[in-house]
């Protein structure tokens, strides 16, 4: 099983119940089974007992996660610059649950409905590509304030748009069938010849940079998240010292420790970011990391959405453009970096 590659991982956070404000599922919650040290006892459980992978409320509370991975830079085990990897842990739970055909038909359903979207279109000039994923198109505005900032520094960019690159299919459990996805985007954007790609969505250049890469899949570009690349623009902004409350991305911050464009280009824009909520610590993206939850647990982005309206003042702003769409629709003030750079633009 997936899961066995994870024992030492069991072992610690079984017992553990240091990190339990750190899944922010269980915060909202209040639910014991949606903590880490519940979740690796029903990996502990399954090892020994391998048909609870049919589990009606182990695949229930496995899929509940919001994946955030605040934890792996907080754990009470950390050390040699590592905490235990609870969320890899999550994930090969989920391969265990669909490689025994045991998923939720909800789970299924999803999956099938994303990986039919894999195909993409092309529009536009330029050796720079401006990748439009679903989630990010949602929401106009951010396409439209990326285009305007780059027009300003002559910057010509073909946008691809379209769907599935195997981002969803991975956090579902799905992994050949992520690969294959993966696969078929990389020689998509390989065909186009161009430089450069770059991504608003922190979920889809975690997919480009990290999983493409786990997976072999070569990419003949230079991957950007737009940060890095608005950052890169050194653009004339007005610098009003206006207070923000930056809600950080699960996948800038927490899967691959590269949120540094983000700081810096809150650092370029002259604002006065606030820390959000108790601690730097906790997830307050909504749900980020699970990409599809709001799919599979409405209820649950609801609470999780509240949690945030209920500690917001002022002006929020994210690189998710997932979490800006979820958190808009309660009526919270919330931009994204695009939105923002370009609202201050001179
Ligand atoms: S990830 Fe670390 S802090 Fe959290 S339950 Fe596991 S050992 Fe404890």
């Amino acid at each position: 099983m997936n899961i066995d590659q994870f024992t030492e991982v069991i072992s610690a956070c079984r017992f553990c119940f240091m990190c339990r404000h750190l899944s922010a599922t269980g915060m909202v919650s209040c639910r014991e089974s949606d903590t880490p040290r519940v979740r690796a006892l029903i990996a502990d459980t399954v090892r020994k007992y391998p048909e609870k992978l049919a589990d009606a409320d182990f695949t229930d509370a496995v899929y509940r996660s919001d994946l955030a991975g605040a934890n792996r830079f907080h754990c009470d085990g950390y050390h040699d610059g590592k905490g235990y990897d609870e969320l890899g842990l999550q994930l090969a739970l989920r391969r265990d649950i669909v490689d025994a055909g045991k998923e939720p038909e909800a789970v299924k359903k999803l999956a099938d409905e994303f990986e039919a979207t894999a195909s993409w279109q092309v529009a536009g000039s330029g050796d720079l590509l401006y990748f439009l994923d679903r989630c990010t198109a949602e929401t106009p505005a951010i396409a439209e304030s990326f285009g305007r900032l780059a027009t300003k520094k002559g910057v010509a960019f073909r946008t691809v748009t379209g769907g599935c690159i195997g981002k969803v299919l991975r956090v579902l459990g799905y992994t050949e069938r992520s690969k294959a996805a993966a696969k078929k985007f990389a020689a998509f954007i390989n065909n186009l010849g161009a430089k450069t790609l770059v991504v608003s969505n922190p979920a889809a250049y975690d997919a480009l940079v990290h999983d493409f890469a786990e997976y072999g899949v070569a990419l003949n570009v230079k991957v950007m998240h737009s940060s890095e690349f608005l950052t890169g623009l050194k653009l004339d902004f007005k610098r009003d010292g206006e207070t923000v409350y930056e809600l950080k991305s699960d996948f800038l911050k927490n899967y691959g420790r590269n949120a540094l464009y983000a700081a810096e280009l809150l650092g370029q824009l002259g604002v006065k970011n606030e820390t959000f909520g108790h601690n730097d610590e906790e997830s307050y993206t909504a749900g980020e990391g699970a990409v599809v939850l709001q799919q599979l647990h409405p209820e649950l982005v609801n609470m999780l959405a509240a949690r945030v309206a209920e500690k917001a003042e002022g002006l929020l702003v994210t690189a998710s453009p997932y979490t800006r769409k979820v958190l808009a629709e309660t009526g919270l003030n919330i931009l994204t970096f695009e939105e923002l750079a370009d609202r201050k633009t001179r």
